[in-house]
């Protein structure tokens, strides 16, 4: 996950001047550039498109749902209040060069979301400046030390050194004290969607410990005011709407040497090009029909590739009765993480997130569960450093990403042994098809990423 290693190599676009015939059903008018399919309008496919856009070669992006953004969802509450919670991605960090670029391109207006992590933890409320107090120093010098020693590694020897075991592991073999392993299972696992125990050393070092990274604040640092999505839509107008087919899922994908591409979609239109651009994550890419059938190689890295367990759930408070707009709070409950989602949307009100991994978050996306249960958990997270607080919950809102029709979970999780492996072998061009998609980047699970490896794969269709 999250290297900034490696760096985009972008190839050169030429037209091939290749000719487009247009199907009966197809968008295609007849041309002499390639033309370029891009499945999916998540950012990967958003950026790929705006770059060939700038290049002046045609595409068509088509897409399953009915909008665009994909992960990132940025949904506007059906309440008088009109909050925009983020249900998929939230923050952007100071080390995310490509897309900063990118709001500075469209004008977009960015907040500051960093936060003060508050803690509960074995039914105690600790605020920001005690739980500081509560860490080991001793820990914190070694942790100092260990970032030394994994910098002075070279990087094509990192992965090898560490993917061996898990970062739970490798945490406790290096002497990290119980309550700091604690708190790094909490809160590492925020980050990566599953225990650390599950998650690869190397995967794990390459975010925590990469010596390049210019975020204090773990990459949680900013966000784009009115909405993430505000990204996808900009881009998607200057690209043109029209260009981006919604409501309308691949099933098939036929391709052979030297042929144009033919595409099919669940509405029975096909779409015929020069080149696929296929940023769908592994789950949608398993259930497109292709033909030729996808090589044993990438197919065992779809089969064992998991999309990490993310439940967030988002609860409208009548009073924003924790106080400062950055608060957020780790917890030991199943909420697992809360954070205020709404910074400067309203004077008195607002908006918390809670925010869970796993098999938390599988409790939580169980629709068994209803609002009451939610409301009682939130209230005993909460309720040794705010007191009885459920009578000022409003409305509330559920995603569960581990149920998501496309992606079968939030982000792509590297157990040991699959770090760099897994994302090699699902990189690998099949005929005309070029990859990408988060789970491809150095960048991995996030927006920077996917924006990367949009424009990498679009390089490549020239
Ligand atoms: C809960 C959660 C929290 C996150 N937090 C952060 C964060 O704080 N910061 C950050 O930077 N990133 C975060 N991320 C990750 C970020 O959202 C993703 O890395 C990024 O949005 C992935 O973009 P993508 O284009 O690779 O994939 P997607 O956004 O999934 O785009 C792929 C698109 O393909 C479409 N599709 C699927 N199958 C088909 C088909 N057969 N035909 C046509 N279209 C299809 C999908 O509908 C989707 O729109 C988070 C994600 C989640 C879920």
């Amino acid at each position: 996950m999250r290297s900034r290693r490696d760096f985009i190599k972008k190839s050169t676009l030429a037209a091939t001047g290749s000719f487009i015939a247009s199907s009966t059903f197809g968008h295609f008018i007849i041309g002499k550039k390639p033309k370029v399919i891009i499945i999916g309008a998540g950012f990967a496919g958003l950026a790929a498109a705006y770059y060939l856009f700038k290049k002046k070669i045609d595409f068509v992006i088509l897409e399953a749902r009915d909008r665009i953004g994909g992960r990132v969802f940025s949904y506007t509450t059906d309440t008088s209040e009109k909050f925009v919670v983020e249900l998929g991605a939230e923050w952007i960090g100071d080390s995310h060069k490509r897309l900063l670029q990118l709001c500075d391109e469209f004008q977009l207006e960015l907040i500051d979301n960093r936060m003060k992590t508050h803690l509960r933890y074995k039914g105690q409320y600790a605020d920001p400046l005690r739980f500081e107090q509560m860490k080991d120093k001793d820990w914190i010098e070694k942790w100092e030390q260990l970032k030394k020693a994994y910098a002075g590694i070279p990087e094509n020897k990192r992965d090898a050194t560490f993917d061996y075991y898990d970062w739970w592991r490798y945490l406790k073999n290096n002497g990290c004290p119980d309550f700091d392993l604690d708190i790094h299972e909490l809160m590492d696992s925020t980050d990566f969607g599953e225990s650390i125990r599950h998650l690869s050393a190397a995967a794990a070092l390459s975010w925590y410990a990469d010596p390049g990274l210019t975020s204090t604040h773990n990459e949680m640092d900013k966000k784009i005011k009115g909405g993430n999505d505000t990204l996808a839509k900009k881009i998607a107008e200057k690209i043109g709407m029209e260009n981006i087919i919604k409501n309308d899922a691949v099933v098939e994908i036929e391709q052979y040497p030297g042929k144009q591409v033919k595409v099919t979609c669940t509405s029975g239109r096909s779409y015929y090009g020069d080149k696929i651009i296929c940023t769908v994550p592994t789950y949608s890419l398993k259930k497109i029909t292709w033909k030729p059938g996808l090589p044993m190689s990438i197919l065992r890295g779809i089969d064992e590739l998991q999309y990490a367990r993310i439940n967030k759930h988002a609860v409208q408070f009548g009073k924003k009765f924790w106080g400062d707009d950055h608060f957020d709070m780790i917890t030991d409950d199943q909420v697992h993480y809360l954070y205020h989602a709404t910074i400067g949307q309203h004077p008195e009100k607002g908006v918390l997130i809670s925010y869970s991994i796993g098999d938390k978050a599988d409790l939580f996306g169980w629709n068994g569960k209803n609002d009451k249960w939610n409301t009682t958990l939130l209230g005993e997270a909460l309720s040794p450093g705010f007191g009885d607080i459920t009578n000022l919950v409003e409305k509330q809102w559920n995603y569960y990403w581990g149920n998501d029709n496309y992606s079968l979970g939030s982000y792509a999780f590297f157990k040991p042994g699959q770090w760099k492996r897994v994302q090699k072998e699902l990189n690998t061009p099949f005929i005309n098809t070029h990859f990408a998609g988060e789970h491809l980047a150095g960048w991995q699970g996030f927006m920077e990423g996917a924006i990367n490896t949009g424009e990498e794969a679009a390089g490549k269709t020239g």
